[in-house]
């Protein structure tokens, strides 16, 4: 990957705003930090996984084409990848914005520089939260989603106060295909494949701003302290 000269140049442009990626394999608790980073209003996130979940879940044309590579476990392709992340990024007002789950492989890379040049984005962060697969597994088993108000729950440590519903507004909750272990096992080793060498090489290129948290603590306390390890990086780096 040879993409550094061109951060780099990035990196020299005056008043650019500030880009974070997020890492972390699936059961990481990936969504459970952007939500404890929007409860404090301190980055815009643009939630990759969680929006094309969203696509499928209104059932577009679009949708379906999503669902067929997600709930095998399979990597949705750039293109339709690029257009919603795209899409994504013009709702963006803040002066920072966490990419979550993106880029996810080589390819991808290209596509995130680009994205950085054409909105004046300065890559600032990469956190990486990592997790061992058999706790991934057991984690995903309980996961359950609200599909009306998109709260998480886990029927093992955060289960709803009535069994299905959701608390807030009462939808029946859902179980995602892809959390199912034989498929959980399988994106795990598509993070591993793909998404791993891009960790890499962004350790390699920018390792003053790579910060590597583990996930195996609940998720709620990994969701603060992440938070509070990412708030503290980007105050520093903004004296
Ligand atoms: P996540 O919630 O981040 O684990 O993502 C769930 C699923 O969404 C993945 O297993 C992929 O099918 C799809 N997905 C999320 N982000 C990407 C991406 N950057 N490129 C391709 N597929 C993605």
């Amino acid at each position: 990957m040879k993409h550094k000269g061109r951060f780099e140049a990035r990196a020299n442009e005056m008043r650019r705003k500030c880009a974070g990626i997020l890492f972390g394999p699936p059961g990481s608790g990936k969504t459970t930090v952007v939500r404890a980073l929007t409860s404090h209003r301190f980055m815009d996130v643009i939630e990759t996984g969680n929006l094309l979940e969203q696509e499928v879940r209104l059932g577009t044309d679009l949708g379906r084409q999503i669902d067929s590579y997600k709930s095998a476990g399979n990597l949705v392709p750039t293109s339709i990848v690029k257009d919603v992340v795209l899409g994504a990024l013009e709702r963006v007002r803040g002066e920072s914005v966490l990419f979550d789950g993106f880029p996810r492989h080589s390819e991808q890379v290209e596509v995130f520089c680009q994205l950085l040049q054409v909105h004046q984005l300065e890559l600032c962060v990469v956190l990486i939260l990592t997790l061992d697969v058999e706790t991934a597994i057991q984690r995903l088993a309980g996961r359950r989603l609200c599909p009306g108000c998109g709260a998480l729950y886990n029927l093992h440590t955060k289960p709803p106060r009535s069994a299905g519903q959701c608390d807030g507004c009462g939808r029946e909750l859902i179980q995602r295909k892809d959390d199912r272990p034989e498929i959980v096992r399988h994106r795990f080793d598509t993070y591993q494949l793909e998404t791993v060498p891009v960790i890499e090489f962004f350790k390699r290129e920018f390792p003053g701003i790579c910060l590597d948290e583990s996930a195996a603590a609940p998720m709620h306390e990994t969701g603060n302290c992440a938070r509070e390890r990412l708030e503290h990086f980007m105050r520093q780096r903004r004296k």
